[in-house]
């Protein structure tokens, strides 16, 4: 049996980080910027006003001065001519600061008597200026490779950066194996249930980043998976679900090799989700084969799905981050295998459920956090920090 790090190497060596694509501003939120990007502009583009008051010299304001009001400039309509001594101009948040002013009293701070303003004690002594180019000059860069939140795309936005680089999206096929599954929706015979793993999966991959094909249904036959691989031409990664442990119905790596694949099958030091099994088809395509209970499979998901397709998209090939937190409660030793482990992190501590069988999807919907224990961790007394993947 290997590690998970060391089945991790493994997966990463079989990635190739995939080409880029120029996408509308609109359409690049949670892709990965393939390339930095530069300002086309300033920000501000000219020294602004931070608040509704009086442009005017700092250096002459004092208590009971008084500044006669000769314009007004506003959000989008600047005001045009030059401010001199013992003048102000009316402004409003976000208007260019007119030439001649260094300074914006705010209103509060002021009395006003037709076009005369007179200052009140105690004026708030904070220019309430931003100067030009204070958030962002031209040129600067965002660098890349990243995953694009939301803030980013308002910061590249207000840089008047309309087309962004982006990674392609991977193109994965999923594939569920076996006799007994079918569809949602569809009527199960008696010994037949629903497939679940595939829609799990694919959810997962989209909120990743793909573009998913989800495959029909192959059956425990030859034919069947030969005619599922050759929908997979022109797919970056194949996941394949079930059928890839060693029982006469378990066909699926079998039927990978007699297509070519080179397959390597790693037996890994984790619970859930021992059987893993990887390679490349003769397409170029990764394919990874991953154990069919259900728990498993998403687990296997979080910890080796998730970190191949972030690396082909360009971001650091690394392990699925994980945080620390203490633990609710005592919690026994762990045994040979690496385990993820089912819990809530809730008010800041972590719950570990007592049920952790893998073939529990109400347990594991309940869960927002896998546990991590190491290989014959000791067992572990309330308040313990320990390490967890947030899911
Ligand atoms: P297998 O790895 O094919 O031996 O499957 C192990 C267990 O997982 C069996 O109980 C299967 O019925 C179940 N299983 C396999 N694939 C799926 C799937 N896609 N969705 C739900 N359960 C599955
Ligand atoms: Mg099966």
């Amino acid at each position: 049996m290997i590690s998970v790090t060391e089945a991790l190497s493994h997966l990463f060596a079989l990635v190739r980080p995939l080409g880029s694509e120029w996408v509308p501003l609109a359409e690049a939120h949670g892709r990965v910027l393939a390339q930095p990007v530069q300002a086309l502009r300033d920000l501000p583009p000219f020294s602004a006003s931070a608040m509704d008051g009086y442009a005017l010299r700092n250096a002459e304001v004092a208590v009971a001065a008084q500044f006669t009001v000769i314009g007004e400039a506003a959000a989008g309509h600047g005001f045009a001519g030059s401010v001199g001594p013992g003048q102000a101009v009316r402004i409003f948040t976000g208007a260019p600061l007119p030439e001649g002013t260094d300074r914006v009293v705010i209103q509060e701070d002021v009395d006003r008597q037709g076009d005369i303003i007179t200052v009140r004690p105690d004026p708030d002594p904070a220019p309430y200026v931003r100067a030009k180019g204070s958030d962002f000059a031209k040129g600067q860069t965002i660098a890349g490779p990243k995953t694009l939140g939301a803030n980013d795309i308002a910061l590249m936005a207000a840089m008047n950066i309309a087309e962004v680089p982006v990674t392609r999206r991977p193109v994965v096929a999923i594939l569920s194996t076996g006799d007994e599954l079918v569809m949602p929706g569809d009527t199960p015979g008696p010994d037949q249930i629903i497939v679940s793993n595939s829609f799990g999966l694919q959810a997962m991959l989209r909120d990743l980043g793909c573009e998913t094909r989800l495959l029909p249904i192959a059956r425990d036959t030859e034919a069947s998976l030969r005619a599922a691989f050759s929908h997979c031409e022109d797919v970056d990664l194949v996941i394949t679900i079930g059928g890839a442990s060693v029982g006469d119905h378990d066909l699926v790596g079998q039927v990978a090799v007699d297509l070519g694949m080179e397959r390597s099958f790693y037996k890994i030091a984790m619970r859930p989700g021992k059987p893993l099994m990887a390679g490349r088809l003769t397409s170029g395509a990764v394919m990874i084969g991953l154990p069919g209970n259900p728990v498993s499979a998403m687990v296997c998901g979080t910890v080796f799905v998730a970190p191949v397709v972030r690396a082909m998209q360009g971001l650091k090939a690394q392990e699925t981050a994980q945080k620390t937190a203490p633990l609710a409660h005592d919690i026994a030793a762990n045994g040979p295998r690496e385990h993820y482990m089912r819990g809530r992190l809730e008010n800041g501590q972590l719950t570990v459920f007592d049920r952790q069988d893998s073939a529990l999807l109400t347990v594991l919907a309940d869960a927002n956090a896998l546990i991590v224990r190491p290989v014959r961790d000791a067992a572990l007394t309330a308040g313990t920090m320990v390490n967890y993947i947030p899911i």
